[in-house]
């Protein structure tokens, strides 16, 4: 099964694809997470794309197009059970470009998950966030802290990191971006009748039980 998680930065995307990556042996691909290690490793790339992350808008469609088509191609080893696209596509291009990738491989997509939230909601989710930089386990300050201060509950690391653009002005830029770019994608999969609605305000639990009624249904 090969599925998009989309939604607002902040939705609450990574934190459902890791637990379907959990409980399904799926796949999560995460252009953002990608990106962010190509800056890590200072690859020309990453050096290019760094300002461009940080002022919150969407890096080229080509950069991203790029990364998902070697992931696509890539070993994964045991984990069988289908992509999860977190965070990509952000534009039509890049959604017409999913669906050349996945059918030359003779696969397409099984459905397009809508993580809704209020944007009212974004601000608190975006400057609470922080990721364990070993095992990339998401957390936040109010509802998600870790069980042992600045201890990651899943790996034992004390390498905590907080995104360089998740403050209030580059969460606007990205609202804009997401608005204007991305929310298109919703209309586009509601007409190819692959498109699933989930509250995102509810509590994490409740958000993950809708993801999987909205996976069998
Ligand atoms: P969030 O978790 O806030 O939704 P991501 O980690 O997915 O953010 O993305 C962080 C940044 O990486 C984006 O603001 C954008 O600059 C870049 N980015 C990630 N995915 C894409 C994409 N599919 N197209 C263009 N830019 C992207
Ligand atoms: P996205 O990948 O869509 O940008 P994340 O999964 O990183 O979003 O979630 C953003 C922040 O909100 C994180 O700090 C996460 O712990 C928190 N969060 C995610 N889902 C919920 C939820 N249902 N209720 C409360 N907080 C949440
Ligand atoms: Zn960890």
């Amino acid at each position: 099964m090969n599925i998009i998680l989309l939604g607002a930065p902040g939705a609450g995307k990574g934190t459902q694809a890791r637990i379907l990556v959990e409980e399904r042996g799926m796949i999560q691909l995460s252009t953002g997470d990608m990106l962010r290690a190509a800056q890590t490793s200072g690859t020309e790339m990453g050096k290019k794309v760094a300002a461009i992350m940080d002022a919150g808008q969407l890096v080229t469609d080509e950069i991203v197009i790029g990364l998902i088509a070697e992931q696509l191609d890539a070993d994964h080893g045991e984990q069988t059970g289908g992509f999860i696209f977190d965070g990509f596509p952000r534009t039509l291009a890049q959604a017409d470009a999913l669906e050349a990738l996945l059918a030359e491989k003779g696969q397409g997509l099984d459905a397009v998950i809508e993580l809704r939230v209020d944007d009212d909601a974004l601000v608190d989710r975006i400057t609470g966030r922080f990721t364990c930089g070993d095992c990339g386990e998401v957390y936040h300050d109010r509802t998600k802290p870790t069980k042992v201060p600045g201890v990651c509950d899943v790996c034992g690391s004390t390498n905590l990191k907080r995104r360089a653009d998740d403050n209030e002005a580059s969460l606007r830029q990205r609202l804009m971006e997401y608005y204007k770019k991305t929310a298109p994608l919703i209309g586009y999969y509601h007409a190819k009748g692959k498109l699933r609605v989930v509250d995102g305000l509810q509590d994490m639990r409740a958000v993950t039980a809708d993801v999987a009624k909205a996976l069998s249904g």
